[in-house]
């Protein structure tokens, strides 16, 4: 399969006060087409900083970002986001809010085709009869499930998630695992997932990459085989408790 993603020999440091606080020291990452890959690594590591790379918000000082056969150089709309806390525009309806990357990157897309593609994701993911709803009157899996369907309705060229269920309790959070594996079976992209979780990052991943260090560098790149019937805590056992020493 085709890289979709590469970052090559990324180095970035922020510029502060103090001088430059140097956070990514050597990342060399490869998302193939349609995988999904999973970040771990140490708060204030450079997770979300690798996200705001890949989508082109921030240019690294050293190396190179390519996003689809393309060098990233700025802002791409090719990108879909979903983060801990969505932020909804309260005023508006669920299908009015998974709707509007559609009329940012596509203002001559029909209405009614607009509510099509967010239907077809919202039943997916088990939000129908909710289009109608304020985000206020739903609760936070339900807004997280709704924001993942904002994240995919644009059909990006790959979803990034930093932390998205983090605020969830773990019933929620294991909900929504299942319902992004039964996603990508109906309608397969390419993920990259930002997670403190060593289980959630075995259990979505087909690549668990490992930052770690200070500044931190790619330490360790896990492949996971996906058993047809994998079942969460095996898979805990056999390979996240290996990852455990390296963070
Ligand atoms: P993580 O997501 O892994 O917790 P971040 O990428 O958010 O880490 O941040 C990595 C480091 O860079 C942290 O020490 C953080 O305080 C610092 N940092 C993040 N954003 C900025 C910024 N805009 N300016 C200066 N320092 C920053
Ligand atoms: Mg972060």
């Amino acid at each position: 399969m085709k890289d979709l993603i590469e970052i090559k020999g990324v180095r970035h440091a922020y510029t502060t006060k103090a001088g430059p606080l140097p956070v990514l020291d050597g990342l060399d990452i490869s998302v193939p087409e349609g995988s999904f890959a999973a970040v771990v690594g140490p708060s204030g590591c450079g997770k979300s900083t690798l996200t705001k790379l890949i989508s082109g918000l921030m240019k690294p000082r050293e190396g190179e970002v390519w996003l689809g056969g393309e060098r990233v150089t700025g802002p791409r709309k090719t990108v879909g986001m979903a983060f801990q806390n969505p932020v909804m525009l309260e005023w508006r309806t669920i299908m009015q809010n998974v709707i509007l990357p559609l009329e940012i990157v596509a203002p001559r897309m029909p209405q009614a085709e607009r509510e099509a593609r967010a239907m077809e994701l919202l039943e997916m993911v088990g939000l129908k009869g909710f289009e109608g709803k304020r985000p206020s009157e739903l609760s936070g899996g339900m807004r997280q499930r709704a924001s993942l369907c904002r994240a995919l309705v644009h059909q990006p060229q790959v979803l990034i998630m930093d932390e998205p269920f983090g605020a969830l309790d773990a019933f929620t959070r294991e909900d929504l695992w299942q319902t992004m594996r039964d996603l990508r079976v109906q309608k397969p992209f390419t993920c990259v997932l930002i997670t403190h979780d060593l289980r959630e990052s075995v259990f979505l991943g087909d690549q668990v990459i490992v930052l770690s260090g200070r500044p931190a560098r790619t330490q360790y790149v896990l492949d996971v085989d996906l058993p047809a019937d994998r079942t969460l805590d095996i898979l805990f056992e056999q390979k996240a408790q290996d990852m455990l020493h390296l963070l």
